[in-house]
């Protein structure tokens, strides 16, 4: 089974039927970080590092960009992505300037809408595939495209958490 080293977490593909829900879960969590308003959350701890802010700008645009990747696989047979442009968008969205309340509100609505689409597939739907090119270039099943995201909803906030520890 693939294993993140760093945080820890199993792709337990068995687990799809839940992610939905363990990511509207993660969204809740991290948009209350991004709600606390003692915190720091626009600092770089690290000038390489995302701030707690510019992570959930990450994490959202990521939720947005898995939905659609999703509803892609519905309608084509093994569509390939483009990268998202993860670190282009810091500067092309600006995440350093949103407003962390708003950014959290918008990351809750996020999972939500991800969650949605994932509860609409049906048995054999989740057997449908993408070419997928993160970390590497393979052919997935939608439960893996599930997982995967649920391990960046987690990862991401072990990111978050480390800073404000
Ligand atoms: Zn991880």
């Amino acid at each position: 089974m693939e294993r993140c080293e760093e945080c820890g977490f199993e792709y337990e593909l068995n687990d799809a039927a839940r992610a939905g829900q363990s990511i509207v879960e993660g969204g809740v969590e991290f948009a209350a970080v991004l709600g606390n308003q003692t915190l720091d959350l626009t600092t770089r701890r690290q000038a390489a590092t995302w701030s707690p802010l510019e992570y959930g700008c990450h994490l959202r645009d990521v939720l947005l960009v898995q939905r659609e990747r999703v509803l892609a696989a519905r309608r084509t047979d093994t569509p390939s992505f483009d990268p998202m442009g993860r670190d282009e968008r810091v500067e092309h969205d600006g995440y350093a300037d949103q407003d962390p309340v708003i950014v959290a509100r918008q990351l809750s609505e996020a999972a939500r809408m991800f969650a949605n689409v994932l509860a609409r597939l049906g048995t054999e739907d989740w057997d449908r595939t993408v070419i997928y090119n993160y970390p590497t270039r393979l052919e997935r099943p939608l439960r893996w495209v599930a997982v995967h995201t649920v391990h960046e909803v987690r990862h991401h906030l072990l990111d978050v958490r480390r800073q404000l520890a």
